[in-house]
């Protein structure tokens, strides 16, 4: 039999309903390859009682024949998700004793469809950066290496690293992710896993800790497309206890998957083409539109044309809204305390020790912006940026019925490559920011290695809450591309 860890989830949920194994001995196979991949460093709290305890449960419930979605299949969740009882950190030392006293409402609706946690994984602290490099934890590490250079550590990208490694280093069946600027698609596209960041409001955010609300989004990242939208169907769903969430019930995004684009109007963005783009991701975007092209959908050229401006106006908002939400950790209420002399120096010392320094570079940041005399120059020009952006993709909507572009400029790197620039490194996101500054659900389909034997990744991007289409193009692009890489081949 195959390893039961090589199976898709899709796969795995197939052969727990024919009892070809267990639940138990497919938690164990996940349990035992985590223990050999802990280098990886993917997961920052492992729970193996509990997961075992949840898997025999999930048997239970088989033998009775009260299987559901997700019944008996071993996942991991983003540091970021409360899990009650369950120390969750944000990666960051602010944090990093604190066991919330309740769920966060996608990991209920997650264990609620029977799904079984193998623990907590990696992220940037806070979600704030692009290869997992901030965690107070340690960096997680790509499974994949350079042809040129093996004994180089990767980054996995970030923030959502820890699960990307995880996904393929098969380390679980899916993962959460959350996506604030490209958390989830980046990481897909660097480790050769399909992500998907949903329309704003699709997912609650309810009990996710917050990075920048107006943007912050959680979404799967899986091996496949069919894994994913399994996942996002049980994920996706009305929560009356967050108001910006969407008042309608969740689609079955893998019922209606279909890699069928005949007739699909698709947009290519000429401002995605960016000097200085790595060659074999130029190709790999003009393989995909052939792809769709020769599967039947017609392709044109696009203009978004305030782009340019995407990157800057999120690293003004992203920031400004990071630095409101952060201002709750003050030795007060729970978290990391550090007395001192006075509160105000109780305040200083906690905060001081308790956040890294992209961290606290994101509040600088975030207070300037919103500070009086500032406010109109850079928050308030920031939200009619983002209103521009909005308005671009609307019309461009009118035209296509999905829009392809690169998930990221280049492949995986070196944490030393480009770790000690920041600048450099936010980059990273050019493509990625504008589907959260406009709301769109966008998502990054694996499709080659480059020469480097690296996976590349494409972006797929639909109308708000069209995520089926936006899956299905990613599943003619999957089929077409067959990608079957795995890190370990
Ligand atoms: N890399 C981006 C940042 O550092 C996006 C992070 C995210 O999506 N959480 O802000």
């Amino acid at each position: 039999m195959t390893e039961l860890t090589e199976l898709t989830a899709v796969q795995q949920r197939k052969g727990l309903d024919e009892k070809k194994f267990s639940a138990v001995e497919l938690c164990d196979a996940h349990l035992q390859r985590m223990e050999k991949f802990r280098s990886l460093n993917a997961y920052i709290t492992e729970t193996p009682e509990l997961a075992r305890e949840r898997a025999a449960n999930a048997d239970r419930e088989l033998a009775k024949g009260n299987g559901k979605a997700l019944t008996g299949i071993p996942i991991g969740i983003k540091d970021l998700f409360c899990t009650e009882g369950v120390r969750t950190t944000a990666a960051s030392k602010m944090l990093q004793n604190f066991i919330p006293p309740y769920e966060s409402f996608i990991t209920q609706k997650l264990f609620d469809a029977g799904a079984v946690s193998l623990g907590k994984l990696n992220l940037d602290e806070f979600a704030m950066g692009s290869t997992n490099g901030t965690s107070f934890f340690g960096r997680a590490v790509s499974p994949w290496r350079k042809k040129s250079n093996p004994a180089q550590e990767l980054t996995p990208g970030g923030s959502s690293g820890g699960s990307a490694a995880a996904v393929s280093a098969r380390l679980c069946a899916f993962a959460t992710g959350t996506d604030t600027g490209g958390s989830i698609r980046q990481p897909a596209a660097f480790t050769g896993t399909f992500g998907i960041k949903p329309t704003y409001g699709r997912c609650s955010r309810r009990g996710v800790v917050a990075f920048a609300s107006s943007l912050d989004q959680a979404g799967p990242i899986a091996r496949t497309v069919r894994d994913g939208a399994l996942a996002l169907s049980v994920m996706s769903g009305y929560d009356a206890g967050d108001s910006t969430s969407y008042p309608a019930p969740a689609p079955d995004f893998l019922k209606n998957l279909t890699e069928n684009v005949k007739g699909l109007r698709i947009g290519i963005p000429k401002e995605y083409r960016l000097d200085g783009m790595e060659q074999e991701i130029v190709k790999a975007w003009e393989d995909g539109v052939e792809i769709l092209r020769s599967a039947g959908a017609s392709v044109t050229e696009i203009s978004l044309p305030h782009t340019e401006y995407a990157l800057p106006a999120y690293y003004i908002i992203a920031p400004a809204e990071a630095s409101s939400n952060l201002a709750r950790y003050d030795g007060v209420k729970y978290g990391l305390r550090v007395e001192g002399a006075d509160i105000h120096e109780m305040y200083e010392n906690t905060r001081g020790e308790g956040f890294g320094d992209e961290v606290k570079r994101r509040i600088f940041i975030g207070t300037f912006v919103l500070s009086s005399g500032y406010y109109d120059a850079y928050y308030t020009k920031a939200q009619k940026v983002k209103t521009l952006i909005n308005q671009d993709f609307k019309q461009a909507f009118e035209k296509v019925d999905a829009i392809l572009t690169p998930s990221t400029p280049g492949a995986s790197f070196g944490f030393d490559e480009k770790d000690n620039d920041p600048i450099k490194m936010y980059l990273n996101d050019v493509f990625t920011v504008t589907a959260n500054l406009a709301g769109l659900p966008s998502a990054s389909v694996p499709v080659r290695l480059n020469a480097e034997g690296l996976p590349l990744g494409l972006q797929v991007i639909g109308k708000p809450f069209d995520e089926q289409t936006t899956l299905n193009v990613c599943a003619a692009l999957e089929s077409g591309f067959a990608f079957r890489a795995s890190p370990f081949a």
